[in-house]
């Protein structure tokens, strides 16, 4: 839940290089918003700022130089046009996603349903250090996420339907990593190879490839800035709530047992990672073999 503190204290709102100045960025998950909040933004920039924005790298908008006494009348402004003050400090952060099915020819899941679930669940949430989750539809990662403390990636391992492969090569061709070879006239795939981008499956006329694995794998401990660090793997779900589920025990579990002042991937084995992944992997696993019926 997000803190109950005055506008002034709230992690949105950025004192600037001039103390007499604060910037005012808004919660905006996944980056989207409608043409009556952008027109309602733009307003609002007008009144309390110089009149432009800024747009910030994790999917955000930016309303400089603003009078810190305005600030009051500004949020509220702000929270009635649907585009909250936002968040900065140790806070779980604005949720980051690409266009996922959306819209993009490449994605694997909604990336934009599941930023919105979790942004609903987390966003604001007090930490011990800062979270930052980003989603990204297919392993071409576009927004980064094994560089964030939270990533999630939708995925798909493809499958050949035996003994039907016209050895076309088609596949072969729409395969960036040399995955799949034409081997006795069929397709053969190197699963080592394989980033499972479900590229391939989308590629063959013969509608031959099946996806054998839907899932989201998650990554965990990631850092962008002076120190950048790639996340661990904690875990792949098939399920958007196991997801959901997962990422809300991880918070949970950074929340309780983390230090402040530390980066998250600096602390992942004092803070017994593995053993923490392994508990919480296996009772939501269990959960759910036990809800789908039989
Ligand atoms: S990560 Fe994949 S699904 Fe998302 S925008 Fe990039 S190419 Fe498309
Ligand atoms: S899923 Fe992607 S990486 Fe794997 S074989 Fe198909 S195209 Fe290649
Ligand atoms: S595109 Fe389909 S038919 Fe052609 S080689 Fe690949 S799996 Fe076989």
């Amino acid at each position: 839940m997000m803190r109950d503190v005055g506008i002034h204290m709230r992690g949105g709102v950025i004192t600037e290089r001039d103390p007499d100045f604060c910037t005012v960025r808004v919660r905006l998950p996944a980056g989207n918003l409608t043409v009556e909040q952008a027109r309602g933004l733009a307003v609002i920039a007008k009144k309390y700022g110089p009149g432009f924005f800024h747009v910030t790298a994790r999917q955000t908008i930016e309303i400089p130089h603003v009078n810190p006494a305005k600030l009051p009348r500004m949020g509220k402004a702000l929270a009635k046009n649907g585009t909250p003050v936002g968040s900065e400090r140790d806070e779980v952060v604005n949720i980051v996603a690409c266009p996922g099915v959306e819209r993009c020819k490449f994605g694997n899941i909604d990336t934009i349903g599941l930023a919105k679930k979790i942004d609903e669940k987390l966003f604001g949430r007090e930490m011990p250090v800062k979270i930052r989750i980003s989603v990204s539809g297919c392993p071409n990662a576009c927004t980064s996420p094994m560089l964030n403390e939270i990533g999630i990636m939708g995925r798909i391992l493809p499958v050949r339907t035996p003994g039907l492969c016209t050895g076309c090569g088609t596949c072969v061709e729409y395969c960036k990593e040399r995955a799949i070879a034409i081997k006795n006239g069929i397709s053969v795939l190197t699963p080592e190879k394989c980033v499972q981008c479900g590229v391939c499956i989308r590629s063959c006329p013969y509608l031959l490839l099946k996806p054998e694995h839907r899932h989201y794998l998650i990554t965990i401990g990631g850092r962008r800035g002076r120190h950048p660090h790639i996340g661990r793997e904690f875990a792949t779900f098939e399920q958007e709530s196991e997801v959901i589920e997962a990422v809300e025990r991880i918070v949970q579990w950074v929340y309780r047992r983390a230090w402040s002042g530390r980066l998250l991937s600096e602390q992942l084995d004092e803070l017994q990672f593995s053993a923490f992944r392994d508990e919480i992997v296996q009772g939501i696993r269990e959960r759910t073999a036990n809800e789908t019926p039989h």
